[in-house]
């Protein structure tokens, strides 16, 4: 029988004796806690309540790392509704971290392989209760069979998605803060509040994914040039395509804790846009090499898939929030390699076209940020729309090959910007969005 955990927030004292318990228990399999407690307001905020989550995987009923992982290493089990990850199966991409909206999928630095709540089979096959469970003290954190009907919309810490996690959370009883003693005085908590709404540290960042940053860029020029090359644009020369197809896949399979599973990249094509740009890169890089060294004719099916790959880049990049008031952005993948391929091939429609709708995005990006409030690094937007927009418009066609690099330069800016605007959602930020917006203190 499938069953759901319940969680009583009005019984949980943030003890941790959960999280403990599930290392006691997978001490020899767990490199990072698979179960963790959240406290909202753990400042005392004394407008708002305090109290603590306790969350593992919740073994969804329709599972985002199941449906993204490319690699096929998640199963569901149909009778129980057990979510497993089999870390055999797993190449390391660390795509489902990114996909899980509850940051139940924990990457094992040290296997290059992820790990998370097993829902202790175990125990349950001995009819012990799950280690967590039993160790909980103050009896919050439970196990019953799923119900259909579980009201999750707009409880805290359980982001919007489509998930439908098997949990049930009982609702808060007390409106108000626990007595919890000696209190901060209200006019002493602005100085708290920085740190109370403090966003997370995101889990997409430049920093940690310039081999990414680097791949779409390079396989970005690749396509728009192999495009450019069949338009009457400048020759994509075999040995220069083949160079830098061996960096493309160097750069992408750089960041993999199993690099010698890439293979499974591919078993997952039905649902995960991972696997599909995987395809798509390879059917380019095999297609375009074929085109260089024997059959020409096939240079325009090669172009083809390169963009296909651009298309399939923005699609699995769309797990994260949006980066700015729509889902496009100035730094997409697929408009950088049509605003290059207009470039290249001296296309002035296709590159003014692409050029003015990029630009157009940004500034508007930027002009959202200022609204809320957050950083638009304006020496930052000076390079990117001087290289990427000015400097290609004003010398179109007479220097084609500055005007390619020029445009590319101001690209990689943006794409980098486009990495440290991407964020996932995790229940930690849901918390911190919740009292933000409880406190009147407007987006982060
Ligand atoms: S909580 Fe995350 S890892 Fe667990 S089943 Fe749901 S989507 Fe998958
Ligand atoms: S292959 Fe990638 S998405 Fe699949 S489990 Fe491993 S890290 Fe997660
Ligand atoms: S059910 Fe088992 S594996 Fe999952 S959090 Fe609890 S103790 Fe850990």
């Amino acid at each position: 029988m499938a069953s759901q955990f319940t969680f009583d927030p009005n019984r949980c004292t943030g003890c941790e004796a959960c999280g403990v318990a599930c290392w006691m228990e997978h001490r020899e399999r767990q490199s990072r806690p698979w179960r963790a407690v959240h406290t909202f307001n753990a400042c005392g905020h004394p407008d708002l309540p305090v109290f603590h989550l306790s969350f593992a995987c919740h073994h969804c009923e329709s599972p985002a790392c199941l449906e993204h992982c490319p690699a096929e290493a998640y199963t569901k089990d149909a009778a129980t509704g057990v979510v497993t990850v089999h870390a055999d199966r797993c190449m390391g991409c660390r795509y489902c971290t990114w996909a899980c909206p509850h940051d139940a999928p924990k990457f094992d630095p040290g296997r290059g392989t992820i790990e998370k709540c097993t829902l202790c089979p175990e125990r349950l096959a001995q009819g012990l209760e799950p280690a967590c469970v039993a160790r909980c003290p103050m009896e919050a954190l439970g196990l019953a069979p799923l119900e259909a009907d579980r009201p999750l919309a707009g409880v805290a810490g359980l982001p919007e998605s489509a998930t439908a996690p098997a949990i049930r959370i009982a609702p808060l009883r007390r409106p108000g803060p626990p007595a919890l003693g000696q209190r901060p005085p209200a006019s002493a908590l602005g100085a708290f509040l920085p740190a109370l709404l403090a966003v997370p540290h995101p889990k997409i960042t430049l920093r940690g994914e310039w081999t990414l940053l680097l791949f779409t860029t390079v396989l970005g020029v690749l396509a728009a040039w192999m495009g450019a090359s069949q338009l009457g644009g400048p020759p994509l020369r075999p040995w220069a395509f083949l160079a830098s197809g061996a960096l493309v896949m160097g750069l992408s399979t750089a960041h993999l804790g199993r690099p010698a599973r890439a293979w499974r990249a591919l078993f997952h094509l039905r649902t995960s846009w991972l696997s599909r740009e995987v395809a798509a890169v390879s059917a380019f890089l095999g297609l375009g090499a074929l085109s260089g060294f024997a059959v020409p004719a096939l240079g325009p099916l090669a172009a083809l898939a390169g963009f296909l790959a651009l298309f399939a880049i923005d699609r699995l990049y769309r797990v994260a929030f949006r980066t700015g008031p729509w889902n496009l952005h100035s730094a997409h993948t697929l408009f950088n390699g049509l605003y290059l391929l207009g470039l290249l091939a001296g296309i002035a429609p296709l590159a003014w076209g692409l050029g003015l709708f990029k630009a157009g995005l940004y500034l508007h990006r930027k002009r959202h940020f200022a609204a809320l409030g957050k950083s638009v690094r304006p020496r930052v937007s000076a390079l990117r729309v001087g290289l990427g927009f000015l400097g290609p418009l004003l010398v179109f066609a007479s220097h084609p090959w500055l005007v390619a690099a020029l445009a590319v330069l101001g690209d990689l800016v943006d794409r980098g910007e486009y990495y440290d605007e991407l964020e996932v959602p995790t229940p930690r930020l849901d918390l911190v969005e919740v009292m933000r917006h409880r406190l009147g203190a407007g987006p982060s």
